[in-house]
């Protein structure tokens, strides 16, 4: 008896490489591009509650509502990403045999802000996990690029250079000065340094 597979596992396309961004999410070789969510709005509340939290007394009730009211909009703006990396993802998988992502075009990163910095750092680390993910479940190839090769190998603290890491190295201990790195957010800062 011969297995036939379901008609969902079919790609329509043989690959498609996608390119990850700040100001656009995704920009795909087919020319198509995926915005993602605006999160400035929830940005703007969030600094200004961190302001005001600053000026609140310490144990008062109402640095304490400010607080939740904080970790409510991070929430938020978690729940907003996660969605739209879920939608993106089954999508691009499911249409493709092969999905070749690349990290990150570095020359718009200098300019961004730290929380816009933090927001894509997860967003693309979230988004490689999905499609990696889902091209196990479909059958599809997937392989992941990372531009930041280079601004991996040096740690951001003290410029002690350990080397090339392998690709499922994510986090790093510097030899030479002992601080703890996530190895995309050691890269990034890297990168923020050598504008
Ligand atoms: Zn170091």
């Amino acid at each position: 008896m011969v297995e036939i597979e379901p008609i969902h596992n079919e790609a329509k396309n043989q690959s498609i490489s996608i390119d990850l961004g700040i100001k656009t999410f995704a920009v795909m070789s087919d020319g198509t591009k995926a915005e993602g969510p605006k999160y400035s709005a929830l940005d703007r509340k969030i600094r200004k509650l961190q302001k005001k939290l600053a000026r609140q007394p310490k144990d008062s009730k109402h640095r304490n509502l400010t607080r939740i009211r904080i970790a409510k909009l991070h929430n938020q703006i978690a729940d907003t990403r996660k969605d739209f990396l879920h939608k993106l993802s089954t999508k691009v998988v499911s249409e493709n045999q092969a999905i070749i992502l690349e990290d990150l075009n570095v020359s718009e990163m200098v300019k961004n802000r730290k929380l816009a910095l933090v927001i894509s750092l997860q967003g693309w680390r979230e988004f490689r996990t999905f499609c990696e993910a889902k091209s196990e479940k479909f059958g599809r190839d997937f392989r992941a690029i990372n531009r930041w090769e280079p601004t991996s190998q040096i740690c951001s603290e003290c410029e002690y250079k350990w080397g090339k890491l392998d690709l499922k190295v994510r986090s790093v201990r510097c030899f030479n000065c002992g601080a703890e790195h996530d190895r995309d957010e050691n890269a990034a800062k890297n990168t923020a340094h050598c504008k």
